[in-house]
């Protein structure tokens, strides 16, 4: 069974065609820019997948977006990055013209479905992903399905406010944590304290000073968050800042200990730090697709 997956994000747009195993047949990735030319974005879509897909044969289709979608998860409610796709009935038009299974889900989901199938972890009860990259991306699994909440919009992990903070966030509150806590506190470290840094080099130039360390422990603070308030089967840990070079893994892991409740869940953590990986979500989407197809049948 081959799924075509698709990420688009604010400046990329990747889509590849993914065998059962998860091999790549084919991968293409462009500026988001180039795919949707015209006032019509969802007819820009489906020419630009037909024109990918050619006459290979498709049996679904996945599609991941930096976005809130709805419960039923056939539009996107809120997409900062990505307004244009806001609330347009997008599965709805793809399965018309393309004949397919269509599934749409926030990308944050697809990277941990890559993730699951990559560590072989078992979907049986509540798995958290938490990816540290200019936000906080984070999911939620219960049996393998996505925690949803009432309107689609559970898993906000960033945007849990932070007592004392005045910092503005781009969802318009002040105050969230992914504000001081992943990427956008490191650009702004970078920016304010140590310019002649470049962003890639700042835990190898500056890992062990104080400012640096806090917003490790900012980030150390998410996840205890979410274990404490959950107490999760499994916690899969990573993104783009875990993956900059000397980042302090062991630091973040004691102090994910440090502020987790003691004696449990802190002593039967089941932590998993992820490496990153460029097409993630396009695979994942394919892994979320399949899984899904099969719910159906089965
Ligand atoms: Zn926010």
């Amino acid at each position: 069974m081959n799924v075509l997956s698709i990420d688009i994000g604010g400046t990329s747009f990747r889509i590849g065609a993914v065998r059962a195993d998860g091999s790549l047949i084919k991968f293409d990735k462009v500026p988001t820019s180039s795919v949707f030319r015209t006032e019509n974005v969802l007819h820009d879509l489906v020419a630009y997948i037909q024109m990918f897909s050619g006459n290979s044969p498709i049996d679904a289709l996945a599609i991941g977006f930096p976005a809130t979608l709805n419960t039923d998860r056939s539009r996107i409610v809120q997409a900062p990055n990505i307004a244009f796709m806001e609330n347009l009935p997008v599965c709805e038009v793809l399965r018309q013209a393309l004949n397919i299974p269509v599934f749409a889900e926030r990308d944050v989901t697809f990277a941990l479905c890559f993730d699951m199938e990559k560590y072989q972890l078992s979907e049986r009860g509540l798995t958290c992903g938490i990816y540290f990259g200019t936000g906080i991306g984070n999911a939620m699994l219960w049996n393998g399905k996505p925690v949803l909440g009432r309107h689609g919009a559970a898993g906000e992990l960033g945007h849990i406010p932070v007592w004392g903070s005045t910092i503005p966030c781009g969802c318009g509150n002040v105050g969230c944590l992914e504000a001081v806590a992943g990427g956008k506190a490191i650009a702004r470290l970078q920016r304010d304290k140590y310019p002649e840094t470049p962003i890639g080099e700042m835990f190898i130039s500056h890992g062990n000073e104080d400012d640096l360390l806090e917003i490790v422990n900012g980030m150390a603070m998410a996840v205890a968050t979410e274990i404490n308030m959950l107490d999760p089967d499994q916690v899969l840990v990573g993104g783009g800042v875990l993956n900059m070079k000397g980042f302090p893994l062991k630091v973040l892991d004691q102090m994910i200990q440090a502020h987790t409740r003691k004696p449990l869940p802190c002593e039967d953590l089941h932590m998993i730090y992820t490496e990153d990986e460029p097409d993630k979500s396009v695979i994942g989407g394919a892994v979320y697709a399949r899984h899904a197809l099969e719910n159906m049948e089965g």
